[in-house]
C-alpha cells in the first residue's frame, strides 16, 4: 500500500513583481514525512513556504494538500484544513504572555476549553520550559524559547501539515539539537512536516527527503541520507571543504 501525499506543489510559482523567487517547482510530501528544503539566502524558501501557507499568491501552479486543491482558498482556510506555518522570525507577540501567544494559535479552531487545556498540556509536555515560563512575556524568552513557542503555537491549531521556516537561525547548537529532537518527535507522534533550512546538516538527518532549492527552483532531490553523502552539498551547505 502506498502512503498517501499530504502535499503536493504542481509547478508553483511566486513572483514579486519582475521577481520570479519560485519558479515551477513540483515536490510531494508524503503522510508522516519530515521533508526538508535547503537552500542559501534568498534563495526563495519563504515565499515558498509563505505560499503553501496562503500568505503569498501563486503567479501559477497548483497546491494539493490531501487531493484538494488549495491554491486560490486564503490562509485562515488552509489552517482550518490542516496547514500551518511557524514563519522565520519566529512571529510571536512580545507583549503577550507565554500562554496567551498559545491561546492565540488556537483562535481559528472550534474548540472546547477542554480540547484547548489539553492541547496547551501538549504544547508544555512538549517543551517543559515553557510550562515554567507560561507567565512571562514572550518578548523576555531566549530566542530558543521564542522558537519553542512559536512551534508550540502553531501546533495549537491541530495541524497536520507543519510548515517550519528556519526554526534553528540564529540559535546556539545545543538549542538547535532540542529542536530538532522535538521536531523528530513530532513526526513520531504522526505529523507531517515541511522544513526550510539554510544550515543544512541536522534538517537532513533527520529527513526522509529532501529538495535543495537555487533561486527559486529545485536543483536536486533525494533522501536526508543521500544529501548529506554527496559532495556538492556538503561543500555548499554543510560548511564542508571538498
Ligand atoms: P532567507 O533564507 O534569506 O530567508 P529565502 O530562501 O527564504 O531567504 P525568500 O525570502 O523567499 O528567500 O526570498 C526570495 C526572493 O524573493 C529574494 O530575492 C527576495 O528579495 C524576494 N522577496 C521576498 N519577499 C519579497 C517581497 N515581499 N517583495 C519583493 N521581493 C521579495
Amino acid at each position: 500500500m502506498t502512503t498517501p501525499t499530504t502535499l503536493k506543489l504542481e509547478r508553483l510559482s511566486v513572483r514579486y513583481g519582475a521577481i520570479e523567487a519560485v519558479r515551477d517547482v513540483s515536490i510531494d510530501v508524503r503522510q508522516g514525512e519530515i521533508v526538508t528544503i535547503i537552500g542559501a539566502n534568498g534563495a526563495g524558501k519563504s515565499s515558498l513556504l509563505k505560499c503553501i501557507a496562503g500568505l503569498e499568491p501563486a503567479a501559477s501552479g497548483r497546491v494539493l494538500v490531501q487531493g484538494q486543491d488549495v491554491t486560490g482558498l486564503p490562509a485562515h482556510k488552509r489552517l482550518r484544513l490542516g496547514t500551518t506555518l511557524s514563519p522565520e522570525g519566529r512571529g510571536v507577540f512580545s507583549d503577550q504572555s507565554v500562554l496567551d501567544n498559545l491561546l492565540l494559535g488556537a483562535y481559528s479552531l472550534k474548540a472546547t476549553p477542554a480540547e484547548i487545556d489539553r492541547l496547551v498540556d501538549n504544547g508544555f509536555e512538549l517543551f517543559p520550559r515553557l510550562r515554567e515560563r507560561k507567565d512571562q512575556m514572550a518578548g523576555t524568552l531566549s530566542g530558543g524559547e521564542q522558537q519553542m513557542l512559536a512551534m508550540a503555537r502553531a501546533l495549537m491549531s491541530r495541524p497536520r501539515l507543519l510548515l517550519l521556516d528556519e526554526p534553528s537561525l540564529g540559535l546556539a547548537p545545543l538549542i538547535i539539537r532540542d529542536i530538532f529532537r522535538s521536531i523528530r518527535a513530532l513526526r513520531e507522534a504522526g505529523l507531517t512536516i515541511l522544513l526550510v533550512e539554510q544550515m543544512a546538516n541536522q534538517a537532513l538527518a533527520i529527513s526522509d527527503r529532501a529538495y535543495v532549492l537555487e533561486t527559486g527552483r529545485i536543483t536536486l532531490e533525494g533522501s536526508g541520507a543521500e544529501l548529506l553523502a554527496s559532495p556538492a552539498i556538503r561543500a555548499s551547505y554543510l560548511g564542508v571543504a571538498l
